[in-house]
């Protein structure tokens, strides 16, 4: 991610949050996984708690992707987890990622102790925030 795309998720979102940071992360990954087309070639399942900090995942995951709310190929499915689908709508391709529960409370200590920016920043340089539960390529 590079330092523009990043002033734009900040500027799009209002804020420089955790869960925007992870949303950046997830989009990012999912497009490269898939070789997915930005915007129009990408279809995102989002499941999460439909509130505020966690569903500011949803808005990082529409600035990487490129699929947005306008376009409705992105949706927020309430859950207790996170849950990322992504379909790669040009080839079928599939991949499901989670965000176990221990990542979100380190993103809630990290917010605590570093404050906002740091508590991103950490976000977008640390590996090992999701793991891949599913992933088919027809
Ligand atoms: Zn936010």
């Amino acid at each position: 991610m590079d330092e523009r795309e990043l002033e734009a998720a900040i500027k799009f979102h209002g804020h420089f949050g955790p869960f925007l940071a992870l949303g950046l992360r997830l989009g990012e990954f999912a497009l490269t996984h898939l070789k997915a087309r930005k915007h129009f070639g990408i279809k995102v399942t989002v499941h999460c708690p439909p509130q505020p900090p966690p569903s500011c995942l949803v808005d990082g995951l529409q600035v990487s992707t490129g699929a947005t709310y306008g376009k409705r190929n992105i949706e927020l499915i309430p859950s207790e987890e996170i849950v990322v689908q992504f379909v790669n709508t040009d080839t079928g391709g599939m991949l499901t990622v989670r965000v176990p529960k221990d990542v979100r409370e380190q993103l809630s200590t990290w917010l605590k102790e570093l404050g906002e920016g740091e508590a991103s920043k950490r976000v977008l340089e640390t590996d090992g925030l999701f793991e891949v539960i599913e992933s088919a390529h027809p």
